[in-house]
């Protein structure tokens, strides 16, 4: 199976309990390795931008001042088949729906403050890492 990268949030509500941690040991027991990672707060025009697809939504103004409300910790992972290993890690969207022991599931408060963000498919992939990471800030974990 190819190895791929896929770009990994932990938002400010996850940063704000303290489980930086235990979300990344978390990608690391399952295979996945921190190629990139950086400590930031988003500027109201990077969140508007990252989220620009999500622009029509009614949920579009309160997700970016939630994106904006702290820092974020943001990573490439890299490993076996990371786009999909990475969001069922995660679990579903909204908390109440994630499966148990999902990233999701344990850690969320709610659809919107919902702990972590992964890209959804290759394209996605390759757009949002280049959104936050030049490529000498990303360090390859399988040469
Ligand atoms: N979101 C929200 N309300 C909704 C749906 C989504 O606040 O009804 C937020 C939530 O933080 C979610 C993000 O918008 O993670 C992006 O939504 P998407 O459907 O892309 O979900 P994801 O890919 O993050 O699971």
């Amino acid at each position: 199976m190819a190895i791929e990268r896929t770009l990994s949030i932990i938002k400010p509500d996850a940063v704000a309990k303290n489980v930086i941690g235990e979300i990344i040991s978390r990608f690391e027991k399952a295979g996945l390795c921190i190629a990139a990672l950086k400590m930031m707060k988003l500027t109201r025009q990077q969140a508007e931008a990252f989220y620009g697809v999500h622009r029509d939504k009614p949920f579009f103004d309160d997700l970016v001042e939630y994106m904006i409300s702290g820092p974020v910790v943001v990573q490439v992972l890299e490993g076996e088949n990371a786009i999909a290993k990475n969001r069922e890690l995660m679990g579903a969207t909204n908390p109440k729906e994630a499966a148990p022991g999902t990233i999701r599931a344990d850690f969320a408060d709610s659809i919107d403050a919902n702990a972590v963000h992964g890209s959804d498919s290759p394209e996605t992939a390759a757009q949002e890492i280049a959104f936050f990471f030049k490529d000498d800030e990303i360090f390859p974990r399988f040469d």
